[in-house]
């Protein structure tokens, strides 16, 4: 058994992939493969009603907003927001907590004036910044719950009368959010909720309308909203095999449980990175990520072979980002407390070889 510590795309539970791949050849009994099966089809608006619906249920979406589920990943996020939410001469607020901020603040010049409320970028996005003022005029605050890369999240979230935006990419479904503390949340799939390809947003309805500028049909909320995410082909297998995972989140016991779990599965790698001598964690204590641990090794020269003897243990990914260098355990939901167990191991074997 591989222990999958990848970023993203990122572990799936086993069970999801076993369904999946019984789909692919013949889907809940129709002959056909999921593949293969109209989106018009009644058995396929089963799956998206079965997935907005527990998308709703999961993080107790209230009224008054939509859930959609489109292309073009979390990338495409970055100017969507600014192209439905902020009009030409308006400002919208940033927090820079890394590289995916950087690159929506990039997309937001396009459509208006984002102004970048506070940034860590001095010491490398090991911070999460807490002081900072929003702009009285900003459209909404953008922000990134949990950096990635870098292995920072915030645990909770600004309060301002803006409307906050909030890049879900890599925390979603991990813990329990208060979903009318957003005006809009999104996320790609592909860490806590399926494959690459279909990506979530969640947006409050009574924000949309006011940018004051034509936007394309594919790029417009609303008409998203109005067509049940079927405006044209939606992503049909990557939709199935999030429902699935939504399913799974919900016999687990729903996102509080798997809020314990993953807290738990954090709490055991921190505790061996603080403790073993050839360790240490990159990130301000108080910001750790609940989803990435990043870390290093004192001496950089014991990397490699560390590595080395990661992967002979069957253990993957866990090599970090090339602009942050080091180690990158990433503990997404579907990953079982027995690879956080084989990870701590090595770390231990490791040290014991290395004293
Ligand atoms: N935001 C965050 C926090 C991410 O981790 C990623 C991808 N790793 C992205 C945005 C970009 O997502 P996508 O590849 O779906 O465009």
């Amino acid at each position: 058994m591989k222990h999958n510590f990848g970023a993203g795309p990122g572990i799936l539970p086993q069970e999801v992939l076993k369904q999946s791949a019984a789909a692919v050849l013949d889907f809940n009994g129709t002959g056909l493969s999921i593949l293969e099966i109209s989106h018009r089809s009644p058995e396929f608006e089963a799956v998206m009603d079965e997935a907005v619906s527990l998308v709703k249920e999961l993080l107790a979406v209230p009224d008054g907003y939509s859930v959609v589920f489109l292309q073009g990943g979390a990338s495409l996020q970055f100017a969507m927001v600014p192209y439905n939410l902020l009009p030409q001469n308006k400002t919208a607020a940033y927090l820079e907590t890394g590289v995916w901020a950087n690159k929506a603040i990039k997309e937001a010049k396009i459509f208006g004036t984002p102004v970048v409320v506070a940034t860590d970028k001095e010491e490398n996005y090991i911070k999460i910044p807490k002081n900072y003022e929003v702009p009285e005029d900003a459209s909404y605050l953008h922000i990134t719950s949990n950096n990635t890369i870098y292995g920072t999240q915030l645990h909770s979230f600004p309060k301002t009368t803006a409307p906050l935006v909030c890049d879900m990419s890599s925390d979603i479904f991990s813990r329990t959010i208060n979903v009318a503390d957003f005006g809009l949340i999104y996320a790609g799939a592909q860490k806590n909720m399926g494959p690459a390809g279909a990506t979530l947003v969640i947006v409050k309805n009574d924000l949309l309308g006011k940018a004051e500028r034509p936007i394309p049909s594919m790029l417009n909320y609303q008409m998203h909203i109005d067509n049940g995410s079927m405006y044209n082909t939606p992503p049909v297998f990557a939709i199935y095999v999030s429902m699935l995972t939504l399913r799974w989140i919900k016999a687990k016991g729903g996102v509080a449980m798997i809020e314990k779990e993953n807290e738990a599965k954090a709490k055991a790698i921190y505790a061996e990175i603080d403790r073993n001598p050839l360790f240490k964690g990159v990130c301000a204590e108080e910001d750790r990520s609940v989803m990435n641990v990043c870390f290093v090794m004192e001496k950089p020269e014991l990397e490699k072979p560390f590595l080395k003897l990661a992967e002979e243990r069957n253990l993957v990914g866990i090599k970090g980002h090339r602009s942050a260098g080091g180690f990158r355990a990433s503990i997404y939901n579907a990953l079982p407390i027995e690879s956080i167990r084989a990870l701590v191991e090595v770390m231990q074997e490791f040290a014991e070889k290395n004293k």
